[in-house]
């Protein structure tokens, strides 16, 4: 069975990442590696905001400097010979008349789907540089998605066929396959997009249509920690999740994982590992289906910001079927995802990632009730197996941060989470003191033992 190794922005910044990715790949060459590589760091978004190919210039330059250190010369003037035909058509693409708006998200797509497709193409030729047989694969003819474009779905039928009928014959033939992350392409071959950090759940889909012993997510932490990093650079290294909590942090804000990364896995069994690149050996993160209970409970916070909380109060509500029903429609309508609900007898809250329909939502909301909307929010999520009847969380959670304004207080479905809102000023903070609350008593007992 082989293994799927994707390998994020960061661990292919530039020559030396690159050679150290091909290591990492190297070392697993006996498990039969499926490659899926991100665009190189920062490259996606120079591409999303060049106006001109004038402003690529550093984009193709980093390019160039991989190809010239890493290749023999005959292969570097090849690549580079690429890298030129793709700077001319993303010049005529930048030069494309004002679009609709349908029209500038597929031309967007276009123009991103470059990043994959040099990096993928690079990191192919580095491995042969090394001595590892391998061969890009154009991402594609095996990711095959709707016509959303900028957040494309895949359809599963066609995505498992297509990657299956792409990749079993290499990897039959001994050559590792090397794909880039993030881009597919709808059933009539134009370009789409997963949506951003899209290429962990590219290599989930693989993964899945391969029937892989792992899906490994090479990035550049050891694993999911118990924070954000950037917030809490004292968060740990979680060692073991459950697909639910996985699942549950990546949603609300860690951004180490795409959220769409754990469904594949979890409907095909196949555990996630989160490993460090710039830290091969350490262990990281592995995720399956064990619910195994963490002695404190809380495994991780995860947090975002952004949000925005919108409430509808309606006496109609009470008592009335078909309102929840006239409520949600009106979401789908604008394709807005609902992410938070929850409700009382007159009332319904919820949150929104994405507010750009919101003036309209709100108009049509404003038939049914009384609206408040309040922008600037961010969602805390406390996740672990073992919340779920362990009581006492919520009262903990809410005196470490009593002095702040809560709202939004949900407990999911599958009881692994404690989710709530609170404005956004305050989320380091909150995020700071609930670490602390939680995960002090382990930083405790590892400052003894290095007594
Ligand atoms: P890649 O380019 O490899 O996909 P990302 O930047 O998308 O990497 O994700 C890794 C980053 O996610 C880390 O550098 C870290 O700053 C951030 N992050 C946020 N929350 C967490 C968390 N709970 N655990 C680990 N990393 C997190
Ligand atoms: N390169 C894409 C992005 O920056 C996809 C990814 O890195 O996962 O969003
Ligand atoms: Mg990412």
């Amino acid at each position: 069975m082989p293994v799927v190794m994707k390998f994020g922005g960061t661990s292919v910044a530039d020559a030396a990442a690159f050679e150290n990715v091909a290591r990492i790949v190297a070392n697993e060459r006996d498990a039969a590696p499926v490659v899926v590589v991100s665009a190189m760091s920062g490259v996606t978004d120079s591409l999303l905001a060049a106006t001109n190919i004038a402003a690529l210039e550093n984009v193709f330059d980093r390019h160039r400097a991989v190809a010239r250190e890493l290749l023999d010369a005959s292969k570097a003037d090849h690549f580079i010979d690429r890298l030129r035909e793709a700077a001319d058509k993303i010049a005529t693409l930048l030069q494309s008349p004002a679009q609709k708006p349908a029209e500038h998200k597929s031309l967007q797509d276009a123009v991103v789907s470059f990043g994959e497709t040099l990096s993928s193409t690079l990191l192919a030729e580095v491995l042969n540089q090394k001595g590892i047989k391998a061969r890009q694969v154009d991402a594609r003819r095996c990711i095959i998605t709707d016509e959303e474009f900028t957040s494309a779905t895949p359809l599963m039928p066609e995505t498992f066929a297509q990657s299956q009928s792409e990749l079993i014959p290499v990897l039959k033939s001994g050559v590792v396959p090397v794909l880039g992350g993030f881009i597919g392409s709808t059933k009539r071959g134009v370009t789409t997009t997963l949506g951003r950090g899209g290429s962990d759940y590219t290599a989930a889909l693989i993964g899945a249509a391969l029937g892989v012993s792992e899906i490994q997510i090479w990035t550049d932490v050891t694993g999911v920690l118990t924070a954000d990093p950037r917030i809490v650079p004292s968060a740990q290294t979680v060692e073991r999740l459950s697909y639910g909590e996985a699942a549950e942090l990546a949603y609300f804000g860690a951004k180490v994982l795409h959220p769409k990364t754990i469904q594949p896995a979890i409907e095909n069994s196949i555990p996630v590992r989160i490993c460090n690149s710039r830290a091969p050996h350490e262990l990281g993160t592995l995720v399956g289906p064990e619910t195994e209970t963490s002695p404190r409970t809380v495994k991780a916070i995860a947090h975002k910001t952004g949000v925005t909380t919108v409430q509808i109060t309606s006496a109609r509500m009470l008592g009335a079927y078909g309102f929840l029903r006239a409520l949600f429609e009106v979401f789908e309508r604008h394709r807005t995802v609902v992410d938070v609900v929850t409700t009382s007898e007159v009332s319904v809250s919820l949150s929104l990632d994405d507010a750009s329909a919101l003036p309209a939502i709100v108009a049509e909301l404003e038939q049914l009730g009384t609206v408040r909307v309040e922008k600037g929010r961010a969602i805390i999520c406390v996740v672990g197996e073992g919340l779920r009847g362990t009581p006492g969380i919520a009262a903990r959670v809410f005196s470490t941060i009593s002095d702040i304004n809560v709202t939004l207080i949900s407990q999911g479905a599958s009881s692994i989470n404690f989710t709530f809102a609170i404005e956004e000023e305050r989320v380091k903070e909150a995020v700071i003191r609930l670490h602390e609350e939680f995960f002090a008593t382990k930083r405790h007992i590892t400052n003894k033992s290095n007594q």
